[in-house]
């Protein structure tokens, strides 16, 4: 309700309204409404002045103790800011004031028990969507390397296949386990669908794993250094990490030494991330034998088993030699065709495989059924096969590019060995300079990179080198100036 101004001077702030008292809300909630308006509009600034209390309730023609009450409820806001000798002035305008505060976020973000990722990670997951970079340590296909005239064969005649896009089984979709089994059993796996779980990435695998399988305090070993290292999610759910030596034959089992109860072994032995070393098919052996022995349950992460070339196939997963239900056998599609299906599997007993299934249930209802379906089709159309073959070729001119640049300015600083599979070389840098500092030089040079010690159970200063993700060109002038970076360092 508009109407008179006051007539008292600049001095003091413009009041041209009356509270309405013939409607519902109180008259000093009104007026607190009013005023809260007048501040947060930026009409009335910080500083300014309201008449005194006996000139506003004749303006406002109220009585003076309904001013007493707004007043408080404005000052308890941090609105006004009353000295009554002094006058009454407007003393914030923060419009959060005016509402009640938020919630303290970073308070419930420290207290989610799943830990952050390591700071060097979720730079690296940052800048890898910077066009600016090359990047020398991404262990995916580079998009030149994607195949585009099969997925579009696959995707054209997919719909028809598709019998619906609903949930599926808690186990995932039975067409693509059973095309599993057909094609684990070329790898010496044999099993039924029935030990298969379809995951949402075989990273999915693991933290099932973690929260479904092992008490919080529980030990794993791994490799060492391990992809597991770089991640947070064994770590997230209470379980320690003991680190096992490897020698050139794979992991040296007898070094596990006394195996508390419900422990377990993670290892990579095919092109193990990151260092692309092979286990012998002796050291499979005993490693499954060692594992059997102590009743301590195997982890085989068999990501990059599918990606040889050299003509050298690698030899059969330890799941092969398993017939007693010691390992639990994890693939992906990622590494070989695209991260972006988002499908993995896990093959392990009945048992443990409902168990996951059921806690895969109560996180996500499965992976996508699209995906699976695609898959599926993938698979069982041949188009893989035929795919993977290519892809083997394309992996080793790529792996030559770099062996050239490697040789050309690496050969007095580091040390590496020349890989027959995988996506990576392990550069053991002989140098002052700290994989920290490295990393760090070598962004300023807009060069990303995987440093081992992200993989690691203490600092080292070796580098994860990828030869599949960046461009040919690139990939030679990376190296190069990474080459230079070390050596101007001395
Ligand atoms: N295991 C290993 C050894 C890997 O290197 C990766 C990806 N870096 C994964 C598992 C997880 O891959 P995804 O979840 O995409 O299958």
């Amino acid at each position: 309700m508009e109407r008179q101004t006051n007539n008292s001077t600049d001095k003091f702030v413009n009041i041209t309204w009356q509270p309405n008292p013939k409607i519902k809300k109180a008259l000093h909630k009104q007026i607190v409404d009013y005023i809260s308006a007048k501040v947060a509009s930026g009409d009335w600034t910080v500083g300014s002045k309201l008449p005194p209390q006996r000139e506003l309730a004749k303006l406002f023609g109220i009585n003076r103790s309904t001013i007493i009450n707004a007043m408080e409820t404005l000052k308890s806001y941090g609105i006004i800011d009353a000295d009554y000798g002094g006058g009454t002035k407007i003393a914030c305008n923060t419009w959060s004031l005016l509402m009640s505060s938020p919630p303290d976020w970073n308070k419930y973000i420290a207290s989610g028990p799943f830990k952050p990722n390591l700071p060097t990670i979720q730079l690296i997951n940052r800048l890898e969507f910077d066009k600016n970079f090359i990047r020398l340590g991404t262990g995916e296909l580079s998009p030149q390397l994607f195949p585009q005239d099969m997925l579009a064969d696959i995707f054209r005649t997919l719909p028809a296949k598709i019998s619906s896009l609903n949930y599926l089984e808690a186990r995932g979709l039975s067409e693509l386990r059973e095309s599993l089994v057909q094609r684990l059993a070329l790898r010496g796996i044999n099993v039924k669908p029935s030990n298969i779980l379809i995951t949402s990435g075989s990273l999915q695998a693991l933290q099932l794993i973690s929260v479904g399988m092992l008490k919080p305090g529980a030990q794993v070993y791994t490799e060492t250094p391990t992809y597991l290292k770089s991640l947070q999610v064994f770590q997230s759910a209470g379980i320690s990490f003991t680190g096992i030596a490897m020698d050139k034959s794979g992991l040296v089992p007898w070094k596990i030494g006394k195996v508390p109860n419900g422990s377990l072994l993670y290892t990579i032995p095919t092109y193990q991330n990151p260092t692309t070393l092979v286990m012998t098919v002796e050291r499979r052996r005993e490693v499954f034998d060692f594992c059997s022995k102590h009743r301590l349950p195997i982890l085989e992460d068999d990501a990059y088993g599918e990606l040889y070339f050299d003509g050298e196939v690698p030899p059969l997963p330890i799941k092969a030699l398993d017939n007693s239900g010691v390992v639990l056998y994890t693939g992906t599609i990622s590494k070989t065709l695209a991260p972006g299906f988002r499908v993995g599997w896990l093959v392990g007993p009945e048992s443990v495989v409902n168990r996951l299934a059921d806690v895969k249930m109560q996180m996500d209802y499965g992976a996508s059924s699209l995906s699976q379906w695609a898959l599926t089709e993938i698979f069982d159309s041949g188009a893989y096969d035929e795919y993977l073959s290519k892809l083997g070729l394309q992996l080793k001119e790529r792996r030559d590019i770099a062996l050239e640049a490697l040789d050309k300015n690496f050969s007095d600083i580091a040390a590496w060995d020349t890989p027959t599979g995988g996506l990576y070389i392990w550069l053991r840098v002989n140098s002052k300079i700290s994989s920290d500092k490295l990393f760090q030089e070598a962004l300023n040079k807009n060069i990303l990179l995987n440093p081992g010690s992200v993989y690691d159970y203490k600092e080292n200063k070796n580098i994860r080198l990828s030869f599949a993700y960046a461009n040919k060109e690139d990939l030679a002038k990376g190296i190069a100036t990474l080459g230079d970076i070390i050596k101007n360092y001395g």
